[in-house]
């Protein structure tokens, strides 16, 4: 098929943040801060925290559900683009990078709306499905093979109309590489899979970053 896209090297993906970046010095900080750190790899960039910030005013967000928080740099593109009445839950599992998280969360004063649950992600949304809480919007950036539990349960917790937002998945670009076996490959393929089959969601691909699946709960 004709391929209408353009590939971003890197003098056109500085041209990008030169010309559309606008993050807030704290981001920045927590960006670099982040940066220095080993699993830094994690964190989202710093256009797709712009991007979700908007989407997150675009749809009116009040309550956001996020599955992986790492350092914090996502839900706190989110945090400062909801109304002051917002509503965050972040699920994780690692106390240490949560604690970054919260150190901004904070100092954002944002830290009111933020309720953090570290538990096992299937544990936590199970738990948000039986005290019947209801989001506008879901990302799912967590463990890959966890994407079709996660998914699942965000198709229970998402409003109708509502999004599902799903990071990692052109994964480098190794879904559409023939020779590539490895088990998260694999997954995200299969998982890429079912969605584009699954008749209860509106979908479309946003190729920021590393992919970024779209799902409107219809
Ligand atoms: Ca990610």
């Amino acid at each position: 098929m004709a391929n209408k896209s353009i590939s971003v090297t890197d003098p056109l993906y500085d041209y990008m943040l030169e010309n559309w970046l606008r993050e807030p010095e704290l981001l920045r900080r927590l960006r670099e801060e982040t940066a220095k750190m080993p699993n830094a790899g994690m964190q989202i960039s710093p256009d797709q925290g712009q991007l979700m910030g908007v989407l997150t005013r675009l749809f009116g967000v009040k309550s956001y559900l996020e599955i992986g928080v790492f350092t914090g740099y996502s839900s706190l593109s989110v945090a400062l683009a909801m109304p002051e009445d917002g509503q965050i839950v972040a699920c994780d599992v690692s106390e240490e990078f949560t604690s970054t998280a919260r150190r901004y969360w904070q100092e954002a004063g944002v830290a009111g709306k933020v309720d953090l649950r570290l538990a096992p992600g299937v544990e936590s949304l199970d738990a948000l499905i039986s005290e019947g809480r209801t989001f506008d919007m879901a990302f799912i950036d967590a463990d890959k093979p966890g994407y079709p539990n996660y998914y699942e349960r965000c198709l229970n917790l998402v409003r109708r109309g509502g999004a599902i937002l799903i990071d990692n998945v052109l994964w480098s670009g190794k879904v559409a590489d023939p020779t590539a076996h490895d088990e998260s490959t694999d997954l995200i393929r299969k998982f890429n899979k079912t969605l584009h089959q699954d008749e209860r969601v509106d979908l479309a691909l946003i190729p920021i970053a590393d992919g970024l699946t779209v799902a409107r709960v219809r």
